[in-house]
C-alpha cells in the first residue's frame, strides 16, 4: 500500500505481490463455488446475491452487497477454519466479537483498477520535496538503528526510508482501520474470498502471540510502519528491539524497519547496488531494446552509447535492463536487479521508481533529471481495455483485456508501433490507441 495511494491497476502493495497471484486463483475457485445456490446460503449469502458476488473483476462499481447479518453469518462459518488453522477458541471469540462490516472496504477493493495515474503524476506527491524533508528528519532520528539494521540485514538505510515514507509517511500515517473488520469484510465478500480469508487467519494469529494490543491498518489489511499484510508478517517479521514480540505498528519502528529489510534480504537484496541510474540514449538508439526483458552487461549499454544522464560512462554493477517508464520522450533508467527485489512490495513500475529515486534523494544524491511528456494523460481503464482489444483484432496478442498494461500489452504496443514505423516505446499512450482502428 503507498501510504493512502493507488497506482495503475497494480497497487498490491504492502509485500503482496504473490498475493496478487494468488488472488487470481482464488477469484476462480469461487466462482465455481459460488455459482451453487446453496452453498452460497451456506456462506451468509441471500442465494440471489450469489450471482453478483463476483463481478467481471473490472466490471466497476456493483451493487451494495453483502451486510452486518451476513457477516455475522460468515463468521460463524469461519470459526471452525479458523480454529483447525489453529487461532485458539477464546483469541477467536475475543477477536471476532463485533467485527464490523465495512462496505466502503468492498468499494474500494473493486474500483482500485479504476484509478489511473501518469508516472510523473504519481512521482510528483510521491517524491514530494516534503517527503524528502521529512525523511532526512526521520532518518537523523533513527540513525543508529537503521545503521544496526543495515548491518545485520545488508540493506542501506535509505532504501528501508524510502519505503517507510511512501508506505506511512515515516509512520505517521499506519492506518487506523480495524484490520480484523477490513479482512472479515474482503474474506465474507467473496471476490478474493480465499486470499483474504488466509490473511485473517494470520492476523488472529497476531492478536493470539499478543503482538499488538490494537490492530489496524489501511484499507486491504496491510498494516503497520511498512504496511505488511499478514501473511508477510508471519513469514517475514522479525523482533528486532528484542521484546518478545514482533510489532510492526507501535511508535518504535525498530520491528518494523528490521521486518522490511529481511523481507528484501530474502528476495535477493544485493547491498551496495543500486535500483539504477539515470540515464541517456544516444540518437537512433534501437527501442526494441527498453524492456525488462532485455538483460545485458554493462559494457554493452556503454558501446551502444548509453551514459549516465550527466553525460559520464555507465557504472558497472552487473547486467542490467533499461527501462522508459513514461515513454520515449520521459526519463531513461538502467535498471538492476534490486529494482525486481522492489517489485516484490508492488509491481508498478511507478511505485518502484518512487522507491528509488526517493532513497537517492534521502542519501543525498540527485533526483530524476529529465522531464516527463506532462501533456500527455493516462489511458482511463476504459481506454487501456480498449486499447487491449483493438491490439487483439489488429493481430498483435495482449495476452487478455484487463485494463492491466502488463508485459505481454506492452510486448504487443512495442510490435504494433515497430509495424507502423513509430518508436517503439511500448508506452500506451492515446496516440496508440488512436491509430489503432
Ligand atoms: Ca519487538
Amino acid at each position: 500500500m503507498t501510504g493512502g495511494e493507488s497506482w495503475g491497476g497494480a497497487s498490491w502493495g504492502g509485500a503482496m505481490k504473490g498475493g496478487a497471484r494468488l488472488f487470481e486463483k482464488s477469484c476462480k475457485i469461487l466462482r465455481s463455488i459460488l455459482v451453487a445456490p446453496g452453498l452460497a446460503v451456506a456462506l451468509g449469502f441471500g442465494a440471489g446475491q450469489a450471482q453478483t458476488i463476483l463481478p467481471d473483476p473490472l466490471a466497476g462499481v456493483e451493487e451494495a452487497m453483502g451486510s452486518q447479518a451476513g457477516l455475522d453469518a460468515w463468521v460463524q462459518g469461519f470459526r471452525s477454519r479458523a480454529l483447525e488453522a489453529g487461532v485458539s477458541p477464546a483469541t477467536f471469540d475475543a477477536a471476532m466479537r463485533g467485527v464490523e462490516f465495512n462496505p466502503k472496504v468492498v468499494e474500494r477493493d473493486r474500483n482500485q483498477n479504476e484509478f489511473s495515474k501518469t508516472i510523473w503524476d504519481y512521482l510528483d506527491t510521491a517524491v514530494s520535496e516534503d517527503r524528502v524533508a521529512l525523511g532526512l528528519k526521520a532518518i537523523e532520528r533513527n540513525r543508529a538503528l537503521l545503521e544496526r539494521v543495515e548491518a545485520e540485514y545488508g540493506v542501506e538505510g535509505e532504501v528501508l526510508a524510502a519505503i517507510w515514507g511512501l508506505e506511512s509517511a515515516y509512520g505517521t500515517y499506519r492506518g487506523d482501520l480495524p484490520v480484523l473488520g477490513s479482512l472479515a469484510t474482503l474474506a465474507y465478500e467473496g471476490r478474493r474470498g480465499a486470499f483474504f480469508e488466509a490473511e485473517l487467519i494470520a492476523a488472529l494469529q497476531i492478536v493470539e502471540g499478543g503482538h499488538v494490543e490494537r490492530l489496524s491498518g489501511s484499507w486491504a489489511g496491510a498494516s503497520g510502519h511498512t504496511q505488511f499484510m499478514p501473511s508477510s508478517w508471519q513469514k517475514f517479521a522479525v523482533d528486532f528491539d528484542g521484546d518478545g514480540k514482533r510489532n510492526l505498528w507501535g511508535d518504535d519502528p525498530a520491528d518494523a524497519l528490521a521486518s522490511t529489510a529481511n523481507y528484501l534480504r530474502h528476495w535477493g537484496w544485493t547491498k551496495g547496488q543500486p535500483w539504477g541510474v539515470e540515464v541517456t540514449l544516444p540518437e537512433g538508439f534501437d527501442h526494441d531494446q527498453t524492456t525488462e526483458r532485455v538483460v545485458k552487461p554493462v559494457a554493452e549499454w556503454q558501446a551502444m552509447g548509453v551514459r549516465t544522464v550527466s553525460g559520464a560512462d555507465l557504472p558497472d554493477h552487473g547486467p542490467g535492463s533499461i527501462l522508459l517508464p513514461g515513454g520515449h520522450r520521459g526519463a531513461a533508467f538502467l535498471i538492476w536487479p534490486n529494482f525486481q527485489v522492489i517489485e516484490k512490495y508492488n509491481t508498478a513500475d511507478a511505485y518502484v521508481v518512487a522507491i528509488g529515486s526517493l532513497s537517492d534523494r534521502l542519501a543525498g544524491r540527485a533526483g530524476i533529471q529529465s522531464g516527463w511528456p506532462r501533456e500527455l494523460r493516462a489511458l482511463t481503464l476504459e481506454e487501456r481495455r480498449e486499447l487491449q482489444d483493438r491490439l487483439g483484432r489488429a493481430g498483435f496478442d495482449p495476452g487478455g483485456v484487463d485494463g492491466r498494461m502488463g508485459p505481454k500489452t506492452v510486448a504487443a504496443v512495442k510490435a504494433f508501433q515497430k509495424a507502423r514505423g513509430l518508436v517503439p516505446d511500448g508506452y500506451p499512450s492515446l496516440e496508440v490507441l488512436g491509430l489503432l482502428r
